[in-house]
């Protein structure tokens, strides 16, 4: 028998004619690639198994060769799934929390409470507002970020805490959103919104969320040192 899990799918390779590699994030193991020997042909056994929009029950073997892969052989899908219509923006958000996590995430450093920020954002993105769906993925991307002891600032000055009516400046390197008299003199860390957001008005428009989204995005990128594929349909 092997090892059981729940776990969520990162990220999946396919290897030779039909079998792949899958990165998944276990509760209890972490970041982990696993083989899925065969995946194409077993039918029964993984068809639709296989997607990164579910939580899962694993189970997996060890690799009995040193340097080899451990592998997959059980997965069925956990009772906490929602199941819904095909959805581009949740899609998109979907995509964006995953390559976050798998930036900065290494191999074999279990952390429960990143399982758990994707398990909310799966149990919670499913709605019909918008502006609810941003605000979803923005929080789980805040709660990670928190996680990593990097939270951006959004609401005050990084720098001397103020609260800001207006988001104008959004310093990438030293810590989100800045006013106009702490901002540092480089700005090759700073972007500079040619349409500022209003703080207060913020929560229910979906513009300026797409925008706040795009900033927290761009931070993640900055600070992982690495292009996210998905951020480009932000824009
Ligand atoms: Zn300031």
């Amino acid at each position: 028998m092997g090892e059981k899990s729940e776990a969520f799918i990162i990220s999946k390779e396919e290897s030779g004619d039909s079998s792949f590699v899958v990165t998944f994030y276990c509760k209890f193991h972490g970041k982990i690639d696993l083989f899925v020997k065969s995946a194409r042909i077993s039918k029964k056994r993984f068809q639709g198994k296989l997607e990164n929009g579910n939580i899962y029950n694993i189970e997996f073997v060890k690799a009995k060769k040193v340097g080899s892969l451990d592998s997959l052989i059980g997965i069925q899908i956990h009772e906490d799934n929602k199941f819904v219509e095909f959805d581009s923006d949740v899609n998109i958000y979907r995509s964006i929390i995953l390559e976050t996590i798998d930036k900065f995430e290494i191999d074999n450093q279990p952390n429960e409470n990143v399982f758990n920020i994707f398990k909310y954002f799966n149990l919670n993105i499913y709605t019909k507002s918008k502006a609810k769906k941003i605000k979803i993925i923005i929080k789980s991307l805040n709660q990670y970020l928190k996680l990593l002891g990097i939270q951006p600032a959004i609401k005050r000055c990084y720098k001397c805490k103020k609260e800001m009516v207006n988001i104008k400046f959004f310093d990438l390197k030293n810590g989100g959103s800045v006013c106009s008299r702490c901002k540092s003199k480089d700005n090759s860390s700073i972007i500079v919104l040619k349409k500022m957001i209003n703080n207060k008005k913020l929560a229910n428009d979906v513009n300026q969320l797409e925008i706040l989204l795009l900033l927290i995005s761009r931070f993640c990128e900055y600070h992982s040192g690495k292009i996210f594929n998905s951020v480009k349909y932000l824009v």
